[in-house]
């Protein structure tokens, strides 16, 4: 009786190891051909555009019609940002899983590489799409990878303009706050429910918003973006209200006063 017994526990046991293995399997195969796909959709649509704009001006337009021709020519260049930004997050992505430690430290604040990112989503956006407001005011240096937290900020711009309508209002702001720099990223987009706040931040997890709103994308940007802060020994937090828009918050700690130069 009792080796019956032990039998079945063991059968089943072994069941459920079988089944649990492959549903793990199976939502790995599910999480690599989802991402193949966004990835590939990702990429596909600034191509597509790239190749459009590439054909107007190829169909000689340029001589009939010089100011279309640089509505092409600005039109590749802000695709190219876009492809640019996409490949750059699945190579920083890949780069974050394998080596952590690959990073390049600097030690000044914050200012510098913020005037840049800001003036490259600039080059990003079409004249007039956004409301871009910039507000630096920080001093404090700060121990930093220039490449990932420009990428850390890159995200969090264009998430918030692809999850954000007509009309939009984006912000980016840094500022001092005792021995830490806040940096914000605001904007007046379609917002988060409650209870996905803490999941948006998991690998390829993305929210189901309603149709019409489910722009391309991978869901890595924001795993970079918690993984790469918190290289830094900082924070992130997001706030947000459906139908009013986001906050994402990232703190950083300034530099020790002993690594200040
Ligand atoms: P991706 O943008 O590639 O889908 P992310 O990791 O950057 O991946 O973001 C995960 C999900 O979080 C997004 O799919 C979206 O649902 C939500 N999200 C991120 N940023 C915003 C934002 N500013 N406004 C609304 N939803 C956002």
């Amino acid at each position: 009786g009792a080796l019956t017994v032990c039998f079945a526990v063991a059968a089943v046991g072994s069941g459920v190891v079988v089944t649990v293995l492959l549903g793990r399997r199976a939502r790995i195969a599910r999480l690599q051909s989802d991402l193949l796909g966004n990835v590939s959709h990702d990429l596909k649509t600034p191509l597509a555009a790239i190749r459009m704009y590439a054909q107007t001006l190829q169909s000689g337009i340029v001589d009939r019609e010089p100011a279309m021709a640089k509505q092409c020519i600005d039109a590749i260049a802000r695709e190219t940002e876009w492809l640019d930004a996409m490949i750059e997050r699945l190579l920083t992505w890949r780069a974050a899983a394998r080596d952590r430690d690959g990073m390049d430290p600097v030690t000044e604040p914050l200012g510098e590489l913020a005037q840049e990112v800001a003036a490259r989503f600039s080059r990003m956006v079409q004249p007039g799409e956004v409301d871009f407001q910039v507000r630096i005011d920080t001093a404090l240096p700060v121990v930093h990878d220039r490449r990932a937290m420009g990428s850390v900020l890159v995200n969090l711009l264009t998430n918030a303009h692809k999850f954000t309508g007509p009309g939009k209002v984006i912000s980016l702001s840094l500022r001092d706050r005792d021995d830490h720099v806040e940096i914000r990223v605001e904007d007046n987009g379609i917002g988060i429910p409650p209870r996905e706040l803490r999941r948006i931040f998991e690998p390829f997890h993305r929210v189901e918003h309603p149709a019409g709103m489910r722009p391309a994308g991978t869901g890595l940007g924001l795993a970079i973006v918690e993984l790469t802060v918190k290289d830094h020994r900082g924070a992130v937090r997001a706030e947000s209200e459906v139908g009013r828009g986001s906050v994402f918050t990232v703190t950083l700690p300034a530099a020790p006063r002993e690594d200040r130069t």
